[in-house]
Order: structure tokens, then sequence, then C-alpha cells
């Protein structure tokens, strides 16, 4: 983007570009992710009434071809960087000062400085941590475990046990709170934990833990203990920021690591910026592609461009998939006072043909005085596309009447956002 607003612009990078979501994070998670469906899809064709032989898996297979697939991505961007006149460094940056890098040993000085580094997985401190994995081992694994163990209740813990378990493998969620995915809405929050176990996922709530021995035998905190092939940690991520050179340029850091940054994306540094999850704000790539615009636009554009975190909307690629915009409904009280609460459960079209008791979830949250909607929360198949359209409407104010006049599309599970007529509360 900066290169494009004419900006004479190098990039220095140690690894592969396309940074974690490339490599080892949403596009190598979402590939996995189809490969889980397909098993549920086999299961149901028989009603459909297709007959299919005892299907197998192969590991390895969708491994080279994942693999392939990100080999083009990384060349795709890095063409992206060559089209637009960027100069491609290859090695690890050190910043040297305001307005001096080196990379590999060689200095470079610049007039701005962008840090991007992202954020790296982070294991509880506990003995035997260093025999458990975290995501980034996850997408080359040699061989499926037969029994896996997932720790934590985020993003990557319920999406790495949904893969894990769809795939075949006997797979336990230890989570040391009560409820999965905190700070999402509480029914979506319910409803997951519930549909996950449906599916097969061992989910043990208020379960962490505590000793883990060679032959991955862990012991939990209170005592229990329990034996697998592969332990995952999904515990968190931690801003990229150590050997970075940040603190000797006296680049405000926060506790966690993180760059302190104002809403220009601007470090303590006037010189220095930083974007993504380097700044700890919204850990999402989108979100960090729209700072990163924002900031190309405010340095190179001629038009100071805040960073916008306001109503973002975000998916899970848990099985089912949920995807949210706006408000949870608690906050939404917090924020506005009363509101109205519209639900509705129900078993989709194509599930009526077999006996799955998967139940779609979807939940309006609408200011009871404007009558705006000022959440929109789904649980149910493929819910990020639905809710990227229904953003688009939250954002603009829309309000529950325009909701309401807008014809559904029939048959679909979507059209249930538009022809929610009872409140629940
Ligand atoms: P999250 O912060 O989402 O979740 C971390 C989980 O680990 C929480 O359930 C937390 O529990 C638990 N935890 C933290 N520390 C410990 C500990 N010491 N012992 C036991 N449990 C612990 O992090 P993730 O690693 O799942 O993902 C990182 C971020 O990456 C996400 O927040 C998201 O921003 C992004 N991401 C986005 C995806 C998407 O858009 N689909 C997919 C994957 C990642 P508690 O809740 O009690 O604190």
């Amino acid at each position: 983007m900066s290169a494009n607003l004419g900006a004479r612009v190098a990039i220095a990078e140690s690894g592969r570009f396309g940074g974690t979501c490339v490599n080892v994070g949403c596009i190598p998670k979402k590939l996995f992710s189809y490969a889980a469906h397909v098993r549920g899809d086999l299961k149901e064709a028989a009603d459909f009434g297709w007959n299919i032989a005892e299907p197998t898996f192969d590991w390895t297979r969708l491994l080279a071809n994942k693999d392939r697939e990100i080999d083009r991505l990384n060349g795709v961007y890095e063409r992206a960087l060559t089209n637009a006149g960027a100069t491609i460094l290859r090695g690890r940056a050190v910043v040297l000062g305001p307005h001096a890098v080196s990379v590999d040993g060689k200095r470079y000085s610049s007039e701005h400085i962008l840090v991007a580094t992202g954020s790296w997985p982070h294991k509880p401190d506990i003995p035997g941590a260093d025999l458990a994995i975290t995501s980034n081992e996850a997408f080359h694994l040699e061989k499926l475990p037969k029994r896996a163990l997932v720790v934590g209740g985020g993003y990557i813990a319920v999406e790495f046990a949904s893969i894990f378990n769809g795939l075949g493998v006997a797979t336990t969620l230890a989570y040391r709170g009560e409820h999965l995915l905190r700070g999402f809405d509480a029914d979506i929050r319910q409803k997951l934990g519930e549909e996950m176990a449906r599916k097969g996922v061992a989910i043990q709530f208020k379960k962490n833990p505590a000793k883990i021995e060679p032959g991955l035998k862990i012991t939990f905190e209170g005592g229990s203990t329990g034996e697998f092939d592969l332990v995952l940690f999904a515990t968190g991520r931690k801003p990229n920021t150590a050997d970075l050179g940040l603190e000797a340029s006296e680049v405000k850091l926060a506790a966690d690591g993180a760059i302190v940054v104002d809403n220009y994306s601007k470090s303590s540094v006037a010189s220095i910026h930083a974007i993504g999850d380097v700044t700890n704000r919204l850990n999402l790539t989108p979100v960090a592609t729209s700072e990163g615009m924002a900031l190309a636009k405010t340095l190179f554009g001629g038009t100071p461009t805040p960073v916008d975190h306001e109503n973002v909307p975000t998916a899970v690629f848990s099985h089912p998939n949920l995807a949210t915009i706006g408000l949870t409904e608690e906050k939404a009280r917090e924020r506005h006072g009363k509101v109205d609460i519209y639900k509705s459960a129900f078993r989709s079209l194509k599930h009526t043909m077999g006996n799955s008791e998967e139940r779609i979830f979807m939940k309006l949250v609408v200011d009871a005085e404007s009558q705006r909607v000022v959440g929109a929360h789904m649980l149910g198949p493929d819910a990020g596309e639905v809710i990227q359209g229904i953003a688009i409407a939250v954002k603009l104010g829309a309000t529950k009447a325009q909701f309401d006049a807008t014809i559904g599309i029939h048959p679909t599970a979507a059209e249930e956002f538009v022809t929610m007529r009872e409140k629940s509360a």
C-alpha cells in the first residue's frame, strides 16, 4: 500500500511471506477444517441416497496438498510486494534507533519504521510443558495422534479440537473456565460447548494440566490424570517484541510486551509505528490489514486515518462454525440499558433428512430506544459467510424494522435473521 502510494519501501522478512495467517494460522487451519467437515458430509451422504464404501483418510496427502497451496500463496505475496515496487530484504531486522535498522548486520536508514512482527504461541510454565506442542507444530505433524488433549478455551482451542475430532482423533478439550470463548455472547458460549460435545469432543471444564510427564501422562490440578498421544496448548499468544532493539530505541512496551501505540498506530517514538498482533489490540488478520491501510494513508496518502475497531465481525471455525458482529447481550445492556433480544434455534433443512440433532442458533441484540441492531450472533454452518453480510447492515446502523423489511431468501438458514418476530427478552 505504501509503495503503491509512492513511498520508497523495503521489507525485511526472515521467514516466509504471509505471516502467521498464511503459514501457520487462518489459511491452513481453514483447509484442515474443510477436511474435518468432509467426515460429517460422508456420514450424511446415505440420508440423501448415496452408498459410499467405508471411507479412509490420508493425513499425509492432506498435508502435502496444504503445503502446496501455502507455497503458492507465499509466491503470490512475494510477487505483490515486488509488483508494488517494494525492495525485499531477506533476514532478521533489529531496530537501531528512530531512523535506523540493521538486517543481518547491514545498516539501513529510513524516515519511518513499521513493526509488524505479529505474535507467538505462549505455553503455561508447568513441568513438562516442552512435551506439548502449539498450533505452530500442529500444522506439520508427521502423523495424526489417536488421542489428543487440547488445552484452552479460546479460538485456537475450539478450532483445533474440532479439526482433530472431525479427522477421527479421540479428542479431549480441557479448559480452566466454565464456558468456552470468554468474551463472546453467553448463549453462543453455552451452545457451542453443547454442540461440540454432541459431535464427540470430550469437553472438560474447570480442568487444567498441572504437570506433563514423558509418555504424555498428564496430572491435572486437583490430582486427576490422563494419558494422550498429543497435547496441544492453545493458551494464548504473546506479541513478538523480544530482541528487536525496541527497548534500546525507547519504544514503550506494555507489560505483556506489546508495542503501545495511539489511534494512528504511532509508538512512543514518532517515527516508529506498529500494526497487527504485535500491538495486541484486536488480533485478527483483516484488522491488521486495515490498520496497515490506515497507516499508509496517514503517512503517504495525505489523509490522516485513525484505526476503526468498532463493529468488527469475527468468525470462529469451530464445528459448528460461529460468527458475530457488534455487541454481546451483556455488553449491550451495559452500554444501552434496555435491549430487545430475538433468538431462534432450529434444525437446518439439510439435517431433516437424517437423525442429526444439530441445531442452528441465531440471536439479534437490539437497542430498545433507537431500535438499532447492535449485535448479531450465529452458531451454525457457514456462520462467517452469513454474518459478513449482516455486518454491513449493523455497521450502517440498520434498525430491526429495516431487517424485517428485507425479504428472506428461501429456503436458507440466513433468512431467519430477517424473520425473527417474537422478542425473547
Ligand atoms: P485466546 O486468547 O483466544 O484464548 C486463550 C485461551 O487459553 C483462553 O481460553 C484462556 O483462558 C486460556 N489460557 C490462557 N492462559 C492459560 C493458562 N496459563 N492455563 C490454562 N489456560 C490458559 O488465544 P488463542 O491462543 O486461542 O488465539 C490467539 C488469538 O488469535 C485469538 O484471541 C484471536 O485473536 C486470534 N485467532 C483468531 C482466529 C479467527 O479469527 N478465527 C483463529 C485463531 C486465532 P481464559 O479465558 O480463562 O483466560
